[in-house]
């Protein structure tokens, strides 16, 4: 089958249950070309409790991202021994708030185990993360505005490989809070985010968790990928965001076809930093 998954979770990630081993197998079975294993490492948590006086907020916030680091590049070099000849194993890394202290994302992402960086948004600066916020208590509007302020710093940043699950926030404001958004109310931030994506040469993430989910659709959707098309952008990837192998390259047919629809005729992924471009059948 034509295909990739440029965006999967192991248990080193302390939210989710697969293998490393156990994606790979998936994959091949599906007959994919490429996998890539994508850990979350939340910047802003880089180092241990003390050294930030925090408390965790909720279960899911874990200190010492260093140690996900460095667990999740011995684990992806090992895949690539054991599993690389049948597959292209892709050694990622799913940056989150890579804004809480870009010199320090700088230096991270200069590790040469790394083939790709995914930069994304799970919390914004003093918040939780927007799977934990009470929508009841927030208000959704000055949520996503504060979203797309943060991401417009991540695009002008720039040293990522692709933006992932862009309009995450939607997940939980629309899909499980059923408080319907209207996005062209933010188009101006929305635009600035994608030029300053486009003009720092990065690609853009469609991620099918959402098809999974409550929200039913991509991150983002249509419309937004025809928006960084029409700006000059080239580089796309389509992710699951798997966190159990089951989910390796879920919604990839309905994704390749919404990449299609915005009119590109190239998928991408990423070795060794630089993007591998293949035409979609
Ligand atoms: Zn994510
Ligand atoms: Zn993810």
């Amino acid at each position: 089958m034509f295909g990739m998954d440029c965006h999967t979770h192991t248990s080193v990630s302390y939210d989710a249950t697969a293998t490393a081993g156990g994606l790979c197998r998936r994959a091949i079975s599906l007959g994919l070309e490429a996998l890539a294993i994508t850990e979350h490492v939340e910047l802003n948590r880089w180092y241990s409790q003390g050294y930030y006086g925090a408390v965790a907020r909720n279960k899911y916030e874990k200190f010492n991202n260093c140690e996900v680091m460095e667990k999740a590049m011995k684990q992806n070099t090992s895949v690539k021994d054991s599993y690389g000849n049948r597959l292209h194993i892709i050694s990622g890394v799913e940056l989150g708030q890579p804004n809480a202290d870009f010199g320090l994302a700088d230096s991270i992402i200069q590790d040469n185990r790394l083939d790709y960086v995914i930069a994304s948004l799970h919390e914004l600066h003093g918040k939780e993360d927007f799977y934990s916020l009470d929508y009841k208590k927030e208000s959704a509007d000055n949520l996503i505005k504060r979203y797309f302020e943060e991401l417009l710093l991540i695009c002008e940043w720039g040293k990522f490989d692709v933006l992932g699950h862009m309009t995450y926030p939607l997940r939980y404001i629309q899909g499980e809070a059923g408080i319907n958004i209207d996005l062209s109310v933010y188009e101006e931030q929305i635009n600035a985010c994608m030029k300053a994506l486009v003009d720092s040469n990065c690609g853009l993430e469609v991620n099918t968790s959402g098809l999974r989910q409550k929200y039913g659709q991509t991150f983002p959707t249509l419309e937004y990928l025809k928006l960084y098309r029409e700006l000059g952008g080239e580089m796309v990837t389509i992710g699951s965001d798997a966190h159990c192998a089951e989910d390796v390259g879920a919604g990839m047919e309905k994704a390749i076809s919404l990449v299609k629809e915005a009119g590109f005729s190239y998928l991408c992924y990423f070795l060794e930093r630089e993007p591998v471009y293949v035409p979609i059948p």
